[in-house]
């Protein structure tokens, strides 16, 4: 019996579809997201989501044909599991260690890891590429992609990690450790910090990464990649100290459309998915 569950709840079945592999699946934003754009541009595409444990993973990877099941996205608990079940991956994926989507290259199933450009993408939009001193807080997944995205892709040399578990920091390549407990401090000699725990998300919303007094200065941008709720504590305490603040929707929807991209050959209409976004309810109406 197959355990996995696919949701199609179009009355005909769609010329193409992708879909969401993970366990559990269920919260995500992406149908939202995929599905809204496909909306957008009369595509008769559909977005579904499989609810995947391990043994069937094989399987419904090797569904992915690049014809009518065009690609996946993947999630907890499958990113770096799913490695060895494709045909091949693309440098940034094996620099970040991760697989966040699926496509078909040259009869081939493909890996690669859009957090990358997703990241990456509100400070490109800001112009706010250029090399500077940056913390990131926290040393897990995203924090793979955002190291990737500063030392590999951007090429800045002074970034640092600060986290917990040192052994995890020091595995990143290319950035500097900084204790958990010294936080603070490299926090505000940094230009750029970027949250990238998951302090401060909902329903943990007084929550933050920093403590209450942590000071702030105006040339500073902070950027957190918690986008429930889509201004946590950490960004109004900087935006209230007069530094700019990068919220986490614009990497999410980034990434999105960077998969978008990959499987359509078309641009995400960003402003259509931005509307079904903010009709819905997902975020509590903390906007
Ligand atoms: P992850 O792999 O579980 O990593 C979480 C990191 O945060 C780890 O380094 C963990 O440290 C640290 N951490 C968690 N709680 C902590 C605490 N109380 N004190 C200190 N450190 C703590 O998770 P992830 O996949 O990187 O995701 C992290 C966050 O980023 C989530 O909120 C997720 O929603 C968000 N995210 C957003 C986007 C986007 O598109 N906006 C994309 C990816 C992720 P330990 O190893 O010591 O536990």
């Amino acid at each position: 019996m197959q355990r996995h569950q696919l949701y199609i709840d179009t009355p005909i079945p769609p010329s193409r579809s992708c879909f969401l592999i993970g366990h559990p699946v269920g919260h995500s934003l992406s149908p939202l997201i995929h599905r809204a754009a496909y909306a957008a541009l009369g595509l008769d595409w559909h977005y579904g989501l499989m609810d995947v444990l391990e043994p069937d993973l094989p399987a419904v990877l090797a569904g992915v044909d690049g014809q009518r099941i065009v690609g996946a996205n993947v999630t907890i608990p499958y990113k770096e599991r799913v490695f060895r079940l494709l045909d091949d991956c693309t440098e940034t994926a094996r620099a970040v260690g991760a697989v966040n989507t699926v496509f078909v290259r040259n009869g081939r199933r493909t890996g690669h890891n859009t957090d990358v450009e997703g990241f990456l993408s509100p400070l490109r939009e800001r112009g706010a590429t250029d090399p500077r001193p940056a913390l990131i807080i926290g040393a897990g997944g995203a924090a793979r992609a955002v190291a990737h995205a500063l030392t590999g892709v951007l090429g800045w040399k002074d970034v640092t990690v600060a986290a917990r578990n040192e052994a995890t920091a020091r595995a990143l390549h290319g950035v500097g450790f900084t204790p958990w407990d010294e936080r603070s401090s490299a926090a505000f000699g940094a230009d750029l910090i970027i949250n990238t725990t998951p302090i401060g998300m909902h329903p943990h919303e007084d929550a933050s990464p920093l403590p209450a007094d942590q000071p702030f200065r105006v040339e500073q941008t902070v950027y957190d990649l918690v986008y429930a709720p889509a201004e946590t504590r950490l960004l109004q305490s900087a935006s209230a100290a007069g530094a700019s603040v990068i919220g986490g929707l614009p990497m999410l929807i980034g990434q999105a459309a960077a998969a978008f991209r990959i499987w359509t050959g078309q641009e995400m209409p960003l402003e259509a998915v931005r509307a079904a976004l903010n009709a819905s309810d997902t975020f509590g109406g903390a906007r």
